[in-house]
């Protein structure tokens, strides 16, 4: 028996953290088969850390960082969402839905290579639909300058104008911001270097995250450019972050009261 038809039968559907095993047993799957390297694991145990730091829920500081990030990606004129492999396992069909309905290409990029997981990676996306798949073709592939790591090695996000880097690290955004890219990541640790480093950081987790950007796309698509304009210069990337600070910490105010309260 398959380890997610094990688990999903350990795990009822009404015990109190359910959601969260189910993705974690995603990413799990995923390590099996190829789709998440080891440290994705670790690196998901981090995302549910500042998960529950800002309550498990889409904050209202997200919600406009959401909405700048498709305003950003409709005005655009060459973007690109890169896909690592935590992605591929946690919301394969709504990151095909956004790419088509926003008529974006996916990029896998990754940080750990391994033989056969550019491939499983691909299996999983087309699996949920994907027609437009960049960085599978080596011979097209070219470095991006100032980057050590592999995930140098990229397609389409050379020539990008908005790239959207969800589960991202640091130095990528870093060399991509000095390549004058404008950078849309989305990272549950607001002061993470790719967090500090990106253009619209959208602090919330990614299960979240692109459900909430189709429904807002579905909205914007109807604005004309120079409303989308309106949205992008009105947001302010670092006062957001900073009210995301501030918003963490009245939770964790909240819950020092709250918490107790739930074991009487
Ligand atoms: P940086 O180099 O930007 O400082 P890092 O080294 O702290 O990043 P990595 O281990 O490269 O982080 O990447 C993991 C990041 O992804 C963490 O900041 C973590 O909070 C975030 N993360 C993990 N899972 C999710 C998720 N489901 N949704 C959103 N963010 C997530």
């Amino acid at each position: 028996m398959a380890l997610n038809e094990n688990q999903n039968n350990i795990v009822p559907k009404t015990h109190p953290r359910y959601q969260s095993l189910k993705f974690r047993h995603k990413i799990i799957d995923g390590m099996k088969n190829l789709v998440v390297a080891e440290a994705g694991l670790i690196a998901h145990g981090r995302g549910e850390c500042f998960d529950y730091i800002i309550g498990e829920k889409t904050t209202k500081t997200a919600k406009y960082a959401i909405r700048a990030a498709v305003a950003a990606l409709l005005i655009a004129e060459k973007p690109v969402i890169s896909v690592n492999g935590n992605v591929a396992a946690l919301v394969p069909n709504e990151l095909v839905t956004l790419s088509k309905l926003l008529n974006i290409p996916l990029e896998i990029n990754l940080f750990y290579y391994k033989e056969g997981r550019i491939r499983a990676i691909k299996d999983v996306l087309k699996k949920a639909g994907a027609t437009d798949i960049k960085g599978i073709n080596e011979e097209k592939m070219i470095e991006l300058e100032g980057l050590e790591s592999n995930r140098r090695k990229v397609d389409f996000i050379a020539k990008a104008d908005v790239v959207m880097v969800p589960l991202e690290d640091g130095d990528r955004t870093e060399a991509l911001k000095k390549l004058n890219k404008k950078v849309i990541a989305v990272d549950l640790n607001p002061l993470s270097r790719t967090a500090l480093w990106a253009d619209i950081t959208i602090v919330d987790n990614i299960i979240r995250v692109i459900p909430k950007m189709i429904e807002i796309a579905n909205q914007l698509k109807k604005l004309n450019d120079s409303e989308l304009n309106d949205i992008l210069n009105n947001f302010d990337n670092k006062l957001n972050i900073q009210n995301t600070l501030d918003l963490i910490i009245d939770h964790i105010e909240k819950q020092k009261v709250e918490a107790f309260k739930i074991l009487k």
